[in-house]
């Protein structure tokens, strides 16, 4: 990581910290672990739960375990990924964000997804697949594998790993989509016309 990005990830991890646009933030810890500088997959998730509330980091309770499993079946690993939630703040009880908080939230995850350099992402079920698609409405049966362009990056969307531990056959379809957006950064540079090659939707 150079000075120029640690510094880049100081003043981001700060304007989150700093952040008063909505209820959410309280005396809570708001888990940040990124991003990183090129990680092989930047992957969005929805909020954090009481574990991540507690060490600071997302995806670290039994979703985060999961999903760990499914990256390394998948051919990469927790170290080689930037991990982002679309909200940062934990919602009480673990109940789910709602919309209003998931916009409140954007110019959070916008300036995380600015940093990171990583041109090929996942979304994690339907929260952050509808933060991206700026779609309220999206369903994951409709967008599941469909690829969409946004932040200048290519979003395989698919289900959360929490959806998995309630129906463990997700967890195949999960780590499918995770090939195919690892197969995806093969582009590299090329990146920029995929849009053309896939005929991916383009958002903002
Ligand atoms: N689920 C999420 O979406 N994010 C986390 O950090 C933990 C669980």
């Amino acid at each position: 990581m150079t000075l120029a990005h640690t510094y880049k990830r100081m003043a981001v991890r700060n304007l989150v910290l700093a952040c008063q646009a909505c209820d959410l933030r309280t005396a809570n810890r708001v888990p940040f672990d990124g991003p990183t500088t090129d990680p092989d997959l930047v992957l969005v998730g929805e909020a954090p739960g009481a574990n991540e509330d507690r060490e600071g980091r997302p995806f670290v309770g039994r979703a985060g375990k999961l999903l760990d499993e499914m990256l390394e079946r998948a051919g990469s690993k927790r170290s080689h990924v930037t991990v982002i939630n679309s909200v940062c703040c934990r919602p009480p009880s673990n109940r789910n964000p709602e919309w209003s908080e998931i916009q409140a939230c954007q110019p959070n995850l916008s300036a995380q997804l600015k940093l990171t350099q990583g041109k090929v992402g996942v979304t994690l079920g339907r929260v952050a697949t509808s933060i991206l698609k700026n779609d309220p409405k999206v369903t994951m049966a409709e967008t599941r594998s469909a690829p969409f362009l946004a932040y200048n990056k290519v979003w395989i969307p698919t289900y959360h790993p929490a959806y998995a531990l309630r129906n463990p056959s997700a967890k195949a379809w999960i780590t499918a989509d995770l090939k195919i957006a690892l197969a995806f950064t093969a582009f590299g540079e090329g990146m920029a016309s995929v849009d053309k090659l896939i005929g991916a939707e383009i958002i903002g």
